[in-house]
C-alpha cells in the first residue's frame, strides 16, 4: 500500500511517500517559497540524489499538480513496483476539542478544519489548501492526522487557565498543545526500545528543536504539555519566547508604540535564543559563540537549559514520578552538551547519564547507566511515518467497520 503524506506550511508543501510494507520512504520532497517569484522544487527518488529545481509556483494546488508529476515518475522508475497512490494522510496542526484521533477526511471534518482557523491562524489554511488540492487530484481516502490530537487527553485542571470560565468557554480558549505527532511516535519508540509498556510508564517526552516543546505521558496517555493555546508558550525557542508574563505585551504597546501585529512578530520571530543573544536562531551557531566566550550566547544556553530542567521537574512532580525522559528533535537528537547539561541537574530524581554513551549517540538508545533511577534516552522523531501509520489505521478502519467498498486504488 502506498501512503502519501503531505505536510502544507504558508509557503511550503513537504511530502513523503511511503511504501507501508517495511515504511519504506519511496520519494520525499520539500517546494519552498510558494507564492514568490521564484520557487524551489527539491525532491528525491528512490534513495537517488536529491533534485532541485527553480520554477514559479503560484500556489499550493500548483504546487500538489508539481508533486503528483513527480510521483507518477517516482513509480515508474521502480522497476517491479505495482505500487500506487492508495491514501493521503495530511499533517493538520489544529483539531480544536473535538478531535482526539485521526480522521478520514469529508466536509464536516473540513468546515471543523475551517472552524479552527482562528486558533491557527498560520497553520489551518495552508494545512487546508493542501487537503483540497490533494482531493482533487487524488481520488483516494484522505486522512487529517492533527498536532493537538495527541494532548486532547489532558485533564480538564491541565488545560484550563485561570481566565474567566465563561470567557474560555465561549471563544475556545485553552490548552491544547502541539507536536502531538512527535510526542506520541517517540514515546511508543521509547517504550518498545526499553522492552515495556508504554501504558504501565510515567514519560517526559523533550521534543527540543526550533520549536519546542515538552510533554509528561502517564499511561501512554499526554496528561500535560508545555505548548498552549497557541504554540509560543512553554519553554523558550529558537525564536519564540517561550512563556512570559503577558503584562508585557502591554507595557511594550504603550513605551514602544508597538501593533499588535508587530508584537506577535516580536514573541514569535524575535524573541527566544535569537533575541537574547543577538546572534542566531540556531543553537549550533550560539554554542559555538559561547566556547568562544560570548555572555549574551552563554546567557541564551543557560536560559534555554534552565526552562527545560523547570519543566521536568515540574512533569515529574505533576505525575508523582517518572520512569524515562526521552529527548528528540533537532536539539534534542543531536547535542549531547545539552543533554549533559540538563540530566546533570536532574540527580535529584536519581538519574544517571553514560557520559561516553551520550556522547556517542547515533540515532535511537539508551544513554542512561544501568543503575540510573530514571531511563534517558534519544529518540530521532519521525512525524511523517507516524502520519503514514494513523492514515493506515484509519483507511483499514474504515474498511472493517462499515459498509463503504474497498478504496480505490489509482495505478499509475
Ligand atoms: P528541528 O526544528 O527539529 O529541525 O531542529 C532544528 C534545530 O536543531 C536547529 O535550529 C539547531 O539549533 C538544532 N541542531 C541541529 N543539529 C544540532 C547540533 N548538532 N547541535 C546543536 N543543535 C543542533
Amino acid at each position: 500500500m502506498g501512503i502519501l503524506v503531505i505536510n502544507c506550511g504558508s509557503s511550503t508543501l513537504k511530502y513523503k511517500l511511503f511504501e507501508t510494507k517495511g515504511e519504506r520512504a519511496i520519494s520525499f520532497g520539500v517546494i519552498e517559497r510558494i507564492g514568490e517569484e521564484e520557487s524551489a522544487v527539491k525532491y528525491c527518488i528512490a534513495g537517488g540524489r536529491v533534485n532541485e529545481k527553480k520554477r514559479k509556483v503560484p500556489s499550493h494546488d500548483y504546487a500538489f499538480g508539481l508533486v503528483a508529476d513527480i510521483l507518477r515518475d517516482a513509480l515508474c522508475e521502480i522497476p517491479d513496483s505495482h505500487m500506487s497512490v492508495d491514501a493521503v494522510g495530511h499533517r493538520v496542526v489544529h483539531g480544536g476539542s473535538k478531535y482526539s484521533d485521526s480522521i478520514l477526511i469529508d466536509s464536516q471534518v473540513i468546515a471543523d478544519i475551517k472552524g479552527y482557523i482562528n486558533l491557527a491562524p498560520l497553520h489551518n489554511p495552508p494545512n487546508l489548501a493542501g487537503i483540497e488540492a490533494a482531493m482533487k487530484v487524488l481520488p483516494v481516502p484522505q486522512v487529517a492526522v492533527f498536532d493537538t490530537a495527541f494532548h486532547q487527553s489532558m485533564p480538564e485542571h491541565a488545560y484550563t487557565y485561570g481566565l474567566p470560565y465563561k470567557l474560555c468557554e465561549k471563544h475556545g480558549i485553552r490548552r491544547y498543545g502541539f507536536h502531538g505527532s512527535s510526542h506520541a511516535f517517540v514515546s511508543q519508540y521509547a517504550a518498545d526500545l526499553m522492552g515495556l509498556p508504554l501504558e504501565e510508564m510515567k514519560m517526559i517526552t523533550c521534543h527540543l528543536g526550533s520549536g519546542s516543546s515538552i510533554t509528561a505521558i502517564q499511561n501512554g496517555r499526554s496528561v500535560d504539555t508545555s505548548m498552549g493555546m497557541t504554540p509560543l508558550a512553554g519553554v523558550m525557542m529558537g525564536t519564540r519566547t517561550g512563556s512570559f508574563d503577558p503584562s508585557i505585551t502591554y507595557f511594550l504597546e504603550d513605551k514602544e508604540g508597538l501593533s499588535h501585529k508587530e508584537l506577535d512578530s516580536l514573541l514569535n520571530k524575535k524573541s527566544g535564543l535569537l533575541g537574547v543573544s543577538g546572534i542566531s536562531n540556531d543553537l549550533r551557531d550560539i554554542l559555538s559563540a559561547a566556547k568562544g566566550g560570548n555572555q549574551r550566547a552563554q546567557l541564551a544556553i543557560a536560559m534555554h537549559n534552565y526552562g527545560i530542567i523547570k519543566t521536568i521537574g515540574a512533569y515529574a512532580a505533576a505525575m508523582n514520578g517518572v520512569d524515562a525522559i526521552v529527548f528528540t528533535a533537532g536539539i534534542g537528537e543531536n547535542s549531547s552538551d545539552i543533554r549533559e547539561a540538563i540530566c546533570s541537574h536532574l540527580s535529584y530524581l536519581g538519574v544517571v547519564v553514560d557520559k561516553q554513551l551520550n556522547r556517542d549517540a547515533d540515532g535511537a538508545c539508551v544513554v542512561s547507566e544501568v543503575g540510573s533511577c530514571v531511563n534517558i534516552l534519544v529518540v530521532p522523531t519521525d512525524e511523517e511515518l507516524f502520519i503514514a501509520r494513523e492514515t493506515e489505521r484509519c483507511v483499514a478502519d474504515q474498511c472493517f467497520s462499515s459498509a463503504h467498498e474497498k478504496p480505490k486504488t489509482v495505478v499509475r
